[in-house]
């Protein structure tokens, strides 16, 4: 396994719609073991392949909650239900949130490392993982989703600070 190189905001890659995974193969099974390794590294919750600069529909979470990997090749979200605001970052714009509004529930249908077919239900900051993930695969950051500004990290540590001392 090996760390990848995340790409930035503003590199070409990020805004490219990418390609369907056609079949399984022992590059695109490395490619997974290393978005894995990338993401906990940086200590993310998502990774999108376009992120690590490979134009292919795979996407991988672990929200940490159940800890519970999570693959999904070719993914397609069925169902959207509900709503759910809140801060959003990325990987590919370390250091920012802004808060974005997601389905509270949604029912995504995708593929296994083996490529056979399975159903995902979730709500919460999984179902809000598998939005922000399925939209890099369309080429979307969640920069043009956010409502207001971007905020820096520092600074919502700081106001959560000041909420507490008060
Ligand atoms: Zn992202």
């Amino acid at each position: 396994m090996a760390i990848r190189n995340i790409r930035m905001l503003g590199d070409a890659v990020l805004t490219k719609k990418c390609r369907e995974v056609k079949e399984m193969t022992g590059k695109l099974q490395t490619l997974i073991d290393d978005m894995f390794e990338t993401m906990y590294e940086q200590n993310g919750v998502g990774l999108a392949a376009p992120q690590v600069g490979v134009l292919k529909r795979i996407v991988v979470i672990d929200t940490g909650e159940e800890g519970e990997q999570v693959v999904l090749i070719n993914p397609v979200i069925e169902q959207r239900d509900g709503e759910q605001r809140g801060y959003e970052g990325c990987l590919s714009l370390p250091g920012k949130s802004g808060i974005v509004t997601r389905p509270e529930h949604v029912v995504v249908r995708a593929l296994n490392e083996d490529m056979e077919e399975f159903v995902l239900e979730a709500s919460d900051l999984l179902a809000r993982a598998i939005c922000h993930e399925c939209d890099h695969l369309e080429g979307i950051m969640y920069t043009s989703l956010v409502e207001g500004r971007l905020y820096d990290n520092s600074e919502l540590q700081e106001q959560e600070e000041e909420e507490e001392e008060a």
